[in-house]
């Protein structure tokens, strides 16, 4: 829930007018714009204001971060007002470019890497740390606070989509060590790290973010004896090389706390999609979802209550949301296969779906809700469908 929503609930009515008043700076702001409204949906549930669209471009903006070792772009509540609960970063690195040793305040970081090789180190709050070379579908997970970094490797370096789950979160504004050294008297970094001041006569002035070396060496790079302790629960998962879950019309990957212990705030999953299928009808109970178109061209509607439904058309690298407990279905509308990176923001994954609902309930109650014969029911199916097909 948002603040102002948990608000308007607790505190009464001069709270709630406080969150009417800001609903309507928002849409005010909105019609300044001339974009889709700028209204979370959790301020909407309730109140007659149109559903706002879910999609937002990530592939075609420009990036917001470039480097010679690299790029980043953004998408988060502030450039895609419904997105409250995530923000998201495509990122690449060149070979031997480095996003920097960092770490997040207020998010936790999930990944999926789309192309190419990377190594990731991490660090945790025990002094346990890891080092761990990556490959096109695989999936890291940081907890909110663990200390990182991320390399691209050989031939071609790495393209790779962050997950936070947060969407004040911005990937801009998190805690590097070359800014954490600039903003440090040198003397303090010398007497810390045992070393003369005139060491850091060189270092960087400010926030390096990406930077770039030599190529890292061959796989598997030799950590410097006796540097690692490592974890009890990995940081690394290897998503696609997971035995999917098939259907008629396409198959899905989930990975949850279940299969990835450490993963213990977010779910993530692979879908595809044969042309045509349909992704059902269902909602998530406990969990906001976001979504990376990663081919081919589907349709997602989200269903809003009040009347209220939403559909987008997605490409590659479009991203969708979906809030928390809102009805949606995907659909392959294009020739190709779809494939779509999906990611909710708890490590259980939890779904009620429209044909285990129907079929969990008599005939007779179906025919009166629906003011029709209860024959209309028969040919309908007797459990969860999940993809059709
Ligand atoms: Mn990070
Ligand atoms: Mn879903």
């Amino acid at each position: 829930m948002t603040e102002v929503s948990r608000r308007g609930l607790i505190g009464g009515g001069a709270a709630l007018a406080g969150g009417l008043a800001m609903l309507a700076n928002q849409a005010a702001a909105q019609s300044d714009t001339g974009g889709g409204t700028a209204v979370p949906p959790e301020e909407m549930l309730g109140k007659s204001v149109p559903f706002p669209s879910f999609r937002f471009p990530l592939g075609s903006i420009t990036a917001q971060k470039q480097y010679p070792g690299g790029w980043g772009k953004e998408v988060n509540a502030q450039n895609f007002p419904p997105s409250v609960a995530f923000a998201g970063v495509l990122m690449e690195l060149k070979p031997g470019g480095l996003r920097e040793l960092h770490w997040h305040a207020n998010a936790a970081e999930w990944a999926y890497v789309i192309d190419g090789n990377c190594r990731i180190t991490v660090i945790d709050p025990g002094g346990k740390s890891e080092v761990l070379t990556l490959s096109a579908g695989d999936v890291w997970f940081f907890p909110r606070g663990h200390g990182h970094s991320i390399e691209g490797l050989g031939p071609n370096g790495t393209t790779f989509v962050l997950v936070f789950d947060n969407g004040a979160f911005s990937e801009f504004a998190t805690f590097s060590i070359t800014d954490w050294f600039a903003h440090t008297p040198l003397d303090v970094l010398a007497k810390n790290l045992g070393v003369p001041v005139q060491t850091f006569a060189d270092f960087p002035k400010q926030e390096a973010y990406i930077s770039l070396g030599a190529v890292p060496g061959p796989i598997p790079w030799p950590p410097a004896p006796g540097s690692l302790d490592t974890p009890p629960l990995t940081h690394g998962f290897h998503l696609l090389a997971q035995e999917p879950r098939t259907y008629g019309g396409g198959t899905i990957r989930l990975v949850s706390e279940k299969e990835f212990p450490i993963s213990d705030s977010m779910t993530g999953a692979l879908l595809t999609l044969k042309p045509g299928a349909l992704r059902e009808m269902h909602w998530h109970p406990n969990a906001d979802e976001w979504q990376l178109y990663l081919a081919g061209t589907g349709q997602m509607t989200v269903f809003g209550s009040a009347g209220r439904a939403s559909t987008d058309r997605f490409g590659k690298l479009d991203v969708g949301y979906v809030p928390r407990g809102c009805g949606h279905y995907i659909e392959n509308v294009g020739d190709d296969e779809l494939q779509v990176l999906l990611v909710l923001n708890s490590g259980t994954y939890q779904e009620i779906s429209v044909t285990q609902w129907l079929a969990s309930n008599p005939k007779s109650l179906l025919a009166n809700n629906f003011s029709v014969p209860e024959t209309a029911f028969d040919g309908m199916p007797k459990g969860e469908v999940f993809i059709t097909g």
